[in-house]
């Protein structure tokens, strides 16, 4: 039935709700592909973002440095040819400026603007059970009545930006990573101070070490670490990717992490000689290879994982050479691979430079920001003109808690969440009806997962989940708490088999206080995954509930 034809009032009459057959909350790669696809379908769609313009990630973080760890040919909407093909890639790695512009280019061939409404941000949705509506609030006190909300608001998008007393009184520039200004921003000749050496800390520092007066990295946890390897691409390389667009298509759903490579190695029938001939050479790629498609074992196996973990140490004491700074800067309490991996091009080597210094911070924290700087807890000062916080996100869960989102009964998502982090498949909750995610927790995601790859899969099983839906006249899917349930085992399951759950990170929640423990990430695989959603949807949806 096309509910549309008696929603199609979308012009806001005053005071009167916007109705909508469906929003989008986010503009981002899923964002773009779930607004594309609704509106295919013939639904009265809208999307919004907080942001003024498309992107979502590569929005929001032009800070120095900003660029992909996934291969730019991996990194794409695989559902066209023409649009994969009219676009040319400068570089295997290309910096967040490229990026954006691709996505603008993406923007402006599906013709997407027009449908959607920027510098807009959601404040609340509340479902109405009577109607089996949601009543969605703005912050410029727009309301939308519309049946379901698409949430594309992003894994790493709420930044952890309010960390410590004081930075309100601080005298300089301070910057989170994630909300890094349009204008240029001069640090030439500053003090700078860096919080954070993850995966953005590693680029900004290696990119502004050179230019500022001075530099402080504040190190609370050590990183791994490969060097990436960048090429940029001539007409022929493009070429030579470009025609293998019918080969990544078919190829990459169906990996283990939604990247062009795949695990090829096992560690026990091979000699230490050839196991080390393998890490060499998937070493060489100078890409996530070395991580995702070496040996699957790291993931498991705390015996090959020390191993290679020791080979990566070998690989950064051989750069950093000095005692202090190979204990300061290198892991030796975790597994390589149960914290999510970086690349980086000459950040060890900043850390040689005379006008670079790095502090530990993990048994003498910061304690708060002063007008001048920082301040640790034994009381020493550090002070600097600009403060840089590379402190990373509240992921995946961040960007939906900080919308007011009530579901049946009047439940609390946030409060929820608060007590545990619960979803079907990353693309439902329970309790929480027509209201659909991507890049929602027990999901693949966050290099586990090459991102374009698994959002376009989760766009396109909510678009198929509400054609069907509309096709058979169902006004209302929610998730019944026995799938769930079922699904949150088998999450577990397969999280606690692995490394990864015994480390402290940001994929376990650790890096927000308060968040329950849980891997946000489903680690069955890419493709695995996939399966598990096709057949559900082939069984007629079976674990949601429809009426
Ligand atoms: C620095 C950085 C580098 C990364 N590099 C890679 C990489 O190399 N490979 C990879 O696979 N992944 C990478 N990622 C992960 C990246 O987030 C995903 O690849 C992808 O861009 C996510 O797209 P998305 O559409 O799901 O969400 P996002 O791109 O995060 O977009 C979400 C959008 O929703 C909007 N939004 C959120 N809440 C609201 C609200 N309440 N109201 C209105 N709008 C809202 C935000 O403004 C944002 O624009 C990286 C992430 C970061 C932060």
């Amino acid at each position: 039935m096309a509910e549309t034809a008696v929603l199609t009032e979308t012009a806001s009459v005053a005071g009167a709700p916007l109705t909508l057959d469906a929003i989008v909350i986010g503009a981002g790669v899923a964002g773009l592909y779930q607004l594309h696809l609704l509106r295919q379908q013939g639904l009265d769609v809208k999307a919004f973002d907080a942001a003024s313009d498309v992107g979502g990630t590569w929005y929001w973080n032009r800070y120095p440095g900003s660029r992909f760890d996934s291969e730019a040919f991996c990194y794409q909407y695989l559902f066209s040819e023409e649009l994969y093909k009219g676009w040319s890639w400068s570089e295997k790695f290309p910096g967040q400026p490229e990026i954006e512009r691709w996505l603008h280019y993406v923007a402006d061939k599906l013709d997407l603007r027009r449908d959607i409404q920027f510098s807009t941000r959601i404040e609340s949705a509340h479902y109405n059970e009577a109607t089996g509506r949601w009543k969605v609030t703005t912050d410029s006190g727009q309301v939308i009545d519309t049946r379901y909300v698409v949430s594309c608001c992003g894994m790493l998008s709420a930044p952890m930006a309010s960390l410590f007393p004081g930075q309100e009184t601080f005298k300089g520039q301070l910057f989170h990573t994630a909300r890094w200004p349009k204008q240029p921003v001069d640090l030439a000749g500053k003090r700078v101070a860096v919080i954070g050496n993850g995966a953005t800390g590693i680029q900004v520092i290696q990119t502004i070490a050179e230019q500022v007066g001075h530099l402080t990295v504040f190190v609370r946890t050590p990183q791994y670490m490969i060097p990436m390897k960048n090429p940029t691409f001539t007409e022929e390389d493009q070429n030579a990717y470009k025609a293998k667009f019918d080969l990544f298509a078919q190829r990459l759903p169906h990996t283990f992490t939604g990247f062009e490579h795949d695990f090829e190695h096992a560690w026990a029938p091979l000699t230490p000689e050839q196991r080390r001939e393998v890490l060499e050479k998937t070493w060489e790629d100078g890409s996530l290879k070395f991580w995702i498609a070496s040996f699957g074992e790291l993931f498991f196996d705390p015996e090959v994982g020390e191993q290679i973990s020791e080979f990566v140490r070998e690989k950064m004491r051989a750069r950093l050479k000095d005692e202090r700074l190979c204990k300061l800067l290198i892991p030796s309490d975790y597994f390589f691979g149960t914290h999510r991996v970086p690349l980086e091009r000459g950040f060890l080597e900043a850390f040689l430079r005379p006008n670079v210094e790095v502090v530990s911070v993990r048994d003498n924290p910061i304690e708060r920001v002063t007008p001048d700087g920082l301040m640790l807890r034994d009381g020493t000062t550090y002070d600097c003109d600009v403060l840089i916080f590379a402190t990373g996100f509240d992921a995946g869960t961040g960007a939906l808690t900080r919308i007011d989102i009530r579901g049946r009964d009047g439940r609390s998502l946030k409060e929820d969440w608060s007590q545990d982090i619960r979803t079907t498949m990353g693309l439902q909750v329970h309790g929480y009806p027509n209201l659909f995610t991507t890049g929602a927790p027990l999901a693949p995601s966050a290099a586990l997962c090459n991102m374009t790859t698994c959002l376009q899969q989760q766009a396109e099983w909510i678009s198929d989940c509400i054609r069907h839906m509309r096709a058979h006249d169902l006004r209302v899917c929610e998730p019944t708490a026995a799938a769930e349930e079922q699904w949150i085992e088998h999450h577990e399951a397969l999280a606690n088999a692995t490394l990864v759950t015994k480390t402290d990170s940001w994929y376990m929640g650790c890096n927000v206080p308060g968040k329950p423990r849980r891997l946000l990430s489903y680690v069955g695989g890419v493709g695995a995954y996939r399966q598990k959603c096709d057949e559900a949807a082939a069984s007629g949806y079976a674990g949601f509930a429809m009426h």
